[in-house]
């Protein structure tokens, strides 16, 4: 065993191994080791094997999924090895080669591999969520990129340069990515597979003979890098399901150019799909999903990942917004539908890679159904909007099919088909022959048990059944002997502790029909199952249109019911350089604070290409950082067809969106905050184009007060007059302000605060022109710094201001900074008068006795 155990093993290939022992999956080794840490469940040991106790755990098969899935949440992969034989064949395979039997060992086989990104089970999927798996490969410096959904089928071929990489990855959310083995871009996290499958030769092939045609241009145009990707991932699926491939739709081919780029800093920054306490919770999707399904909600987070560029598209998402809008009543009586709707578009993903249940199949039969019914409605509905129009063939269609399974199946059946009882009566006249006879005999069975206690006056007598003995009668010890005379009619089979077990010939006649019915009636229902699953499989791509239109649908009246709540308005979209927002709110902010009973204040936002960038000051907690990112979300709204948290928005087409806001430490990569700002930054400078918007938090924030205002200085001036998009640019220097002077389409805005009995009011409102003052130390108070030290600080900051006032303060002299000359520094003081120098400098009273040390420090330290 542990012979076959190990060549198992070696063919997992790194996964952990799943084998089956009768009841129970076990695992070994090291696997158990990792296995039962995860699961929290016994390591024991079994055995020895080179003189060590071999480590062991073990789960009931029954209760595999929920271990598969913490382990597979937990970042394994686990390789099922089954038997692939009865111990009786073994045994008699044993004999055959003539071995003894007592040494037969049950044959296994890897049936398949389960991945994060290869799951098909209800139970190991997020409803809400699309799980996908994505391939990379690379053809002459362009990446391919594959991305499959093979729980609905769904795939999308892409590219993009090196570069960009990431950032698709981080739109695209996969679970798992497979790469060629020797990959060398990044990211960290990959699965490796064969090199030689990720070629585009191998890729068409594949494509083709997987979808049965002789060329692929009935699907779309596709790059070499794409189907090079597409082998890779067809090749890694074949690889993980051993040979049986999952459900695939065609290929459609993604063009980046068509979906507004956003990295993966900008995803996270905008908390689009995960807030950044992690979790869907207080994210932007959680906020915005009002779908009815979870096949909608899935397609809500595709929406607002990718939103679109093409200004049509966006506006026939929003007219199906508004239709949903202007009808409350359908609106209500559409949600009813799609809420009793199944997930059948998974449902179908399972039946075609050969995991369907009969459930599954039911699944298929209410979906289409409802569909079909939805169709019926929507159809004799006047002024439907372009898009409505387009899905609505898609609903139907299905009229054979449905009938077939309406016919065919129970109203509920059961997710287990081994034990039969979904095929329903009056489908198959031969089933219902082999039900009604067993049925009969059943009964013939129940009234002889009536009939035998009055025969024996054993009114203790019971008729019973089990697994091993199938029927047989039961009476008491004390009873035992009249049914033991031999011409009783009765035969004894089994003495248990109380009660002595019987046949008799009536009951085993009886009890062969029930079997051999029964076994007669399962087999039925089982061709019954294969043909049905046969027809919905070659139906896959109709019936997976369908819930794609759906899902559509649902989308649209999901966003118009939540546009409706907030009372939200439809934007404008244009090819301009304008994002004019009017009374704009944050839609999580917002939604956190009439928790609580609090009013978000609305702001305006009115950029246009002769104001195409503002500062914003004012004091910390003033909402400003709240202010840039409700712009950017209304403009990602907009253009993914949602409707916008504000009175009126017109948005000119955002082609890029880039967010710092809040850079947050991102220590586990060994960069400081700073670090991490700076590369944005740089990424920003490089890659944004004048249709892209901006909005950037204190950028400088994390260096000296010099080397922040130096570089904030420069990046504003390299966004105005180099990059030209638009721009929010929120700061704490004041000093920016006079940026003002030089850059004409920068205006100054701040955030209102106001002080009263000496306590500070935040009015969270934008006004125009520069901030008057930080407020920081008001902002201390408010955060419950103590007041000495509050005091203490007031009297540094005076003293700060009156030498401010004297020289200039930080920015002096930048009035007359040439743009983009170097200035030479030349030091020519001794060390002597370097001391002097800081110690003339250097305000006794100001100091705390801490300073005053570090100081003392300095000073030896310039000797
Ligand atoms: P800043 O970036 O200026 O430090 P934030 O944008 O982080 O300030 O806002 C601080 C807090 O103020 C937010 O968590 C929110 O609770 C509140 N806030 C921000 N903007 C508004 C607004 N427009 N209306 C009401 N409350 C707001």
């Amino acid at each position: 065993m542990m012979e076959q155990y190990l060549a198992l093993k070696r063919e997992a290939e790194g996964s952990l191994l799943f084998y089956r022992m009768g009841d129970f999956f076990e695992l070994f080794f090291d696997d158990a080791k990792v296995a039962s840490d995860i699961l929290d469940i016994a390591l024991t040991a079994r055995g020895e094997h080179g003189g060590e106790p071999v480590a062991m755990c073990g789960v009931p098969v029954h209760a595999a999924e929920g271990y598969l899935a913490r382990l597979i949440k937990a970042g394994q992969r686990v390789a099922i090895a089954e038997q692939t034989e009865t111990p009786d064949e073994a045994k008699a395979r044993a004999k055959r080669e003539g071995r003894p039997a007592s040494k037969a060992l049950v044959a296994r086989d890897i049936v398949r591999f389960v991945t994060a990104g290869t799951l098909t089970e209800e139970a190991l999927l997020e409803p809400r969520r699309a799980n996908l798996l994505v391939a990379l490969a690379e053809v002459r410096g362009t990446i391919g990129l594959a991305a499959c959904d093979i729980s609905t089928g769904a795939m999308v071929l892409e590219e993009c340069a090196p570069e960009l990489l990431l950032a698709s990855l981080a739109r695209l959310g996969a679970s798992e990515v497979v790469v060629p083995e020797d990959w060398q871009y990044g990211p960290d996290d990959v699965v490796g597979h064969n090199r030689s499958a990720f070629s585009s030769n191998e890729g068409e092939q594949r494509l083709k003979s997987l979808h049965g045609v002789s060329t692929l241009d009935g699907f779309g145009e596709f790059s070499k890098a794409m189907l090079a990707a597409a082998g890779g991932l067809v090749a890694y699926l074949d690889h993980v399901g051993r040979g049986e491939l999952p459900f695939l739709l065609p290929p459609t081919a993604r063009e980046q150019s068509l979906t507004m780029a956003m990295d993966e800093a900008t995803r996270t920054s905008l908390e689009i799909l995960e807030a950044a306490s992690g979790g869907r919770a207080g994210s932007l999707v959680a906020t915005l999903d009002r779908c009815s399904t979870g096949a909608g909600s899935r397609l809500l987070s595709e929406d607002i990942s990718a939103p679109l560029l093409n200004q049509s598209a966006i506006e026939n998402r929003l007219a199906l917004v508004q239709f949903w809008l202007e009808r409350p009543i359908e609106r209500a009586n559409l949600r009813d539908c799609l809420k009793a709707l199944p997930d059948f578009g998974r449902a179908l993903g399972r039946i075609v890679a050969g995991r369907g249940s009969p459930r599954d199949l039911g699944q298929v039969r209410d979906g289409l159904g409802e569909a079909w019914r939805i169709y019926e409605w929507l159809s004799g509905e006047p002024d439907r909007p372009a898009l409505l129009d387009l899905l609505l063939p898609k609903l139907t269609g299905h009229g054979a099919l449905i009938d077939r399974l309406s016919r065919a199946l129970v109203a509920s059946p059961p997710t287990e088909r081994s034990n039969g009882g979904f095929i329903a009566e009056g489908y198959d006249a031969s089933l219902d022959e082999l039900r009604e006879m067993s049925g009969s005999a059943r009964r013939a069975i129940a009234a002889m048990e009536a009939r035998y206690r009055q025969e024996t006056g054993i009114s203790s007598l019971k008729i019973k059944h089990n697994g091993v003995l199938g029927y047989f009668i039961e009476v008491p010890n004390r009873h035992a002997d009249a049914l033991m005379a031999p011409d009783s009619g009765f035969t004894h089979r089994q003495t248990m502790k109380g009660a002595v077990r019987f046949n008799s010939l009536t009951l085993h006649e009886e009890a062969s029909r029930v079997s051999e019915a029964g076994g007669r009636a399962l087999a039925a229902e089982e061709a019954h199952f294969e043909e049905l699953t046969a027809l919905v499989s070659a139906a896959r791509e109709a019936i997976a249109a369908t819930a794609a239109a759906l899902a559509r649908i649902d989308v649209a009246s999901g966003n118009a019911e939540r546009a409706s709540e907030g009372d939200w308005c439809k934007p404008t979209i244009s090819d301009g350089g304008k994002l004019s927002i009017s009374g704009g709110r944050h839609p999580v902010v917002e939604a956190a604070l009439s928790k609580s009973g609090e009013r978000f204040v609305a702001n305006d936002c009115k950029l246009h290409d002769n104001d195409r960038l503002w500062l914003i000051g004012g004091p910390n907690m003033g909402g400003k950082s709240t202010f840039l990112r409700q712009n950017a979300l209304i403009a990602l709204m907009a253009q993914a067809g949602s409707y916008v948290p504000a009175s009126e928005a017109h948005i000119g087409l955002v082609d890029r969106l880039f967010s710092r806001v809040g850079a947050s430490d991102n220590l586990a990569k060994g960069r400081s905050t700073f670090m991490v700002e700076m590369v944005e930054t740089a990424a920003i400078l490089s890659q944004a184009t004048p249709k892209s918007f901006v909005i950037l938090d204190e950028v400088g924030r994390g260096t000296s007060t010099y080397d922040g205002l130096a570089l904030a200085w420069a990046v504003v001036e390299a966004v105005h007059s180099k990059i030209e998009c638009r721009c929010l640019f929120a700061t704490h220097y004041h000093e920016l302000s006079r940026l003002a002077e030089s850059c004409e389409r920068l205006s100054l805005h701040h955030v209102r605060a106001r002080e009263w009995k000496g306590d500070l009011v935040l009015l969270h409102e934008l006004a125009e022109g520069p901030a008057d003052r930080s407020y920081g130390l008001a902002v201390a108070k408010l955060a419950g710094v103590p007041g000495t030290v509050i005091k203490r600080a007031g009297q540094v900051l005076e003293k700060l201001e009156a030498a401010r006032n004297e020289t200039g303060g930080l920015a002096a002299g930048l009035g007359e900074l040439p743009l983009f000359a170097a200035a030479e520094v030349v030091v020519t003081e001794t060390s002597e008068e370097v001391l002097a120098r800081k110690l003339r400098s250097a305000d006794l009273d100001a100091l705390s006795p801490r300073d005053a040390l570090d100081l003392l420090y300095e000073l030896k330290s310039s000797l």
